[in-house]
């Protein structure tokens, strides 16, 4: 439930309301706007009895909010929120942000190549893979805490934002050291006891949806973020478990305008995984870009072939180049611009050069 007070509300008209939803065994979290402050009601599951609030001093309008999810829907909060992962790397804008990197961090120079020719093609973020979770465990599960350090080495580099896995709280703890943003992926989604841990880190956070997830379920998971005190949440589709077999997952395009609409929190593509063939990736990308995603976050690898995981997958580096060169149209047909990265005066310029 949403308190909406009146313009000319007072503090005092504030803290009554704030006083009144405690008593009535519910947590306030009192919402200062540039027009007029709102006091939303936490810990209710089910309609809240609201006419004891109605009739306090400053109250313009009590609002129920009818989704499950609460702090994630429009219905709290109707504008884009806007989620920075580092400074001058801003999701959920104007700018629609690409994320590249390899499926999994595989040693110091594979990192650092690949950080380079992403940024060079116009990615802001990198996302590799440290802790890998593997449907083998025969597979190679990912090179763990050093992963991270190749990460951190990359970034300094190139200044490129870093996005990173976390399976375990453990492994969210270095994340939240070595990393700019903590991904949880499909299979964690509804890992609710690691949802609440990145809650508290102070992170932003990009949330995967599950192979057999519904929106509503994604939007619950995004809830549970919110819900412990971490709003700077952004949502990912990344294709879901369907009849077909053609591809590895079908690539839910209508989850992008279906999550616009029911929530404030930005939500960007992974083709790579919504596909899982290299010469889909290319065309969905394209595609959400078109349908308003707020980013896409693609796998590319400097040798596909020799990738340790997710090759098939992969965009070599002129396609991805390519992408990023097409993307910019259709960015600009719907009134965006592909974001670029901040200026970064690291061995990046003798790259370039
Ligand atoms: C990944 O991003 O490499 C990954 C494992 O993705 P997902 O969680 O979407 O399967
Ligand atoms: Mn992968």
């Amino acid at each position: 439930m949403l308190v909406v007070m009146k313009h000319g509300a007072t503090q005092a008209d504030v803290d009554a309301v704030v006083r009144t939803i405690e008593e009535m065994g519910y947590e306030a979290r009192p919402m200062p706007g540039a027009q007029r402050t709102a006091v939303g009601l936490v810990g209710n599951d089910g309609r809240v009895e609201s006419s004891r609030i109605e009739g306090l001093p400053g109250v313009a309008q009590v609002i129920h909010v009818t989704q499950p999810y609460k702090q994630v829907s429009r219905e709290w909060k109707p504008e884009n929120t806007i989620v920075s992962i580092a400074p001058g790397v801003n999701v959920g804008g104007d700018e629609v942000v690409v994320m590249a990197g390899p499926c999994s961090v595989e040693s110091e120079e594979q990192i650092v190549e690949t950080a380079r020719i992403v940024r060079a093609a116009g990615a802001v973020c990198l996302r590799g893979g440290a802790f890998k979770p593997r449907s083998s465990p025969y597979s190679f599960q990912g090179l763990g805490k050093e992963g991270l350090k190749m990460l951190a080495v990359a970034r300094r580099e190139t200044g490129l934002a870093v996005i990173t896995e976390a399976m375990d709280e453990e492994g969210a703890d270095l994340i939240a050291e070595y990393g700019d943003c903590i991904q949880i992926g499909a299979r964690n989604m509804q890992n609710y006891s690691l949802l609440k841990f990145v809650s508290r880190l102070g992170k932003p956070v990009l949330l995967k949806r599950g192979p057999a997830a519904t929106i509503n379920e994604l939007l619950l998971s995004a809830e549970y973020i919110l819900a412990g005190g971490n709003p700077d949440v952004i949502l990912c589709e990344r294709g879901v478990r369907t009849f077909d077999t053609a591809v590895r997952n079908m690539f839910d395009l209508t989850a992008i305008p279906v999550v616009q609409g029911l929530s404030h929190l930005p939500i960007v593509a992974d083709p790579s995984h919504g596909t899982g063939v290299r010469d889909m990736v290319i065309p969905m990308a394209r595609a959400a870009v078109a349908a308003g995603a707020s980013g896409v976050l693609v796998e590319v690898h400097p040798n596909p072939e020799r990738a340790l995981s997710d090759g098939a997958q992969s965009l070599y580096p002129d396609q991805f180049a390519q992408l990023v060169s097409e993307l910019r149209p259709i960015a600009s047909a719907i009134g965006r611009t592909v974001a670029s990265a901040p200026a970064y005066h690291g061995t990046v310029a003798a790259v370039a050069g």
